[in-house]
């Protein structure tokens, strides 16, 4: 168990909180703040506590340099807003300047300040000692709220707890009870689905749960990689031709553990990757030459809600077909519905899964969404996260 802010006395404490206010901008607007709204338990428990709260982040990729359009000075005002409560912001285009140094070091307890976006120093990504100390120089205590970048070895991520003594937010916390929790004891029986379209990205995925769930169900894009490899044909569907092989190995794995591997056994094709295109629904074995498979047919929503009916723990990485297209959009609202439906833990990882999931509405009646793709994803790989790992444990 890692030690959160429940576990320390913050009162009083410059605490240097790395937040994920990656935030999506228009035009100098903040289109969406769904980032900046999440991380306010954290900050109200901290300011409630009495707690100098300096807070850090970074946005977008301004590649090592101050660029206007990357400051985060909007989300101190959206921030700000939220919080009702004034949030200290100065553009600094080194990030720690004196005068940041100044406003840190003169905060009363409760009060809120924000840096400038950490990647305006190209040392960030370098996670540059020096640059990880300055940061660390501003606090007493460093806070990891950070999911989205926890998988990265960055001075704001993980450079700084060399200096300074590190415990999780909020929402660390649940991501780790999660998907810790579902990787190192999950309740069984335990099932994974599989789909989307980055099948490179997900075979260590596949290939990790392999030895952890007692079921595997396959789905989306990643699917046709498998028919290849069992020697189907796949028309002009989506294909990861250098995985076809390791795809082989890893039915034949699924073999080996025992695990229950399962694929689409109909899907519902279509002439042209368009919504509007001419459709026909297929048993896998009859994909016609011409045609791209684009979502999972009935049977196999069938196939699956029978697989997930008794299972306690289920990971849901990857959409079941195009589900940007209305048309093809079908089997992942199934899948959606059966796991909110389900009495089992749910767990959502991956962007384009939890935008499904919101796009249905059915975010609440999950246990756990996942606020970062890479960061679960690898997680799921059983990867060490450098942004966790530096966490202390309890
Ligand atoms: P996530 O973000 O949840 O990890 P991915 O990024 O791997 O998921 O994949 C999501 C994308 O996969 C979506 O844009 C979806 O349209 C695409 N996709 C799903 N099924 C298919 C398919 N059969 N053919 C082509 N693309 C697909
Ligand atoms: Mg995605």
């Amino acid at each position: 168990m890692k030690k959160t802010i429940r576990d320390i006395d913050v009162r009083g404490k410059r605490t240097l909180v790395r937040c994920d206010f990656n935030v999506p901008m228009q035009d100098g607007r903040i289109t969406d703040d769904t980032r900046i709204t999440a991380a306010l338990p954290t900050i109200r428990y901290l300011t409630d506590h009495g707690a100098k709260v300096i807070l850090m982040s970074h946005m977008g990729r301004p590649k090592g340099e101050a660029k206007s359009e990357f400051s985060l000075e909007p989300v101190a005002v959206r921030l700000s807003q939220l919080l009702e409560k004034e949030v200290e912001f100065k553009s600094c285009p080194v990030v720690v300047c004196d005068t940041i140094k100044e406003m840190a070091g003169s905060l009363s307890d409760g009060e809120v300040m924000l840096l400038e976006n950490v990647r305006f120093r190209k040392e960030e990504t370098k996670n540059d000692p020096d640059f990880a100390k300055e940061l660390a120089s501003l606090g007493d205590v460093f806070v990891q709220e950070a999911f989205g970048t926890a998988h990265r070895a960055h001075a704001s991520t993980a450079g700084v707890a060399e200096y300074l003594p590190a415990v999780s937010g909020f929402l660390i916390e649940k991501e780790v009870k999660f998907l810790g929790g579902a990787v190192e004891q999950p309740e069984r029986p335990f099932a994974a689905i599989m789909g989307g379209a980055k099948v490179g990205d997900k075979i260590p995925v596949i290939e990790n749960l392999l030895k952890k769930v007692d079921t595997l169900i396959v789905g989306g894009g990643m699917a046709y990689t498998f028919f290849k490899a069992m020697g189907l044909n796949i028309g002009t569907s989506i294909l990861d031709e250098e995985n076809v092989e390791l795809a082989g190995q890893l039915l034949k794995k699924a073999e080996d553990n025992g695990v229950k591997f399962l694929l689409p056994v109909d899907v519902i094709c279509a002439d042209k990757f368009d919504n509007g295109a001419e459709t026909v629904t297929v048993d896998r074995d009859s994909i016609p030459e011409n045609m791209m498979g684009m979502d999972i047919g009935p049977r196999t929503v069938q196939l699956y809600r029978e697989a997930l009916k008794n299972v306690k723990t289920v990971v849901w990485n990857g959409p079941m077909g195009v589900f940007e297209m209305p048309n093809f959009a079908g089997g992942t609202r199934a899948v959606a519905e059966i796991l909110a439906e389900s009495q089992a833990i749910t767990i959502i990882g991956g962007g384009d899964s939890a935008a499904a999931v919101e796009q249905f509405g059915l975010a609440e009646k999950m246990s756990h969404i996942s606020t970062g793709g890479g960061a679960s994803l690898e997680f799921l790989e059983g990867k060490t996260l450098p942004g966790i790992a530096v966490i202390e444990d309890k």
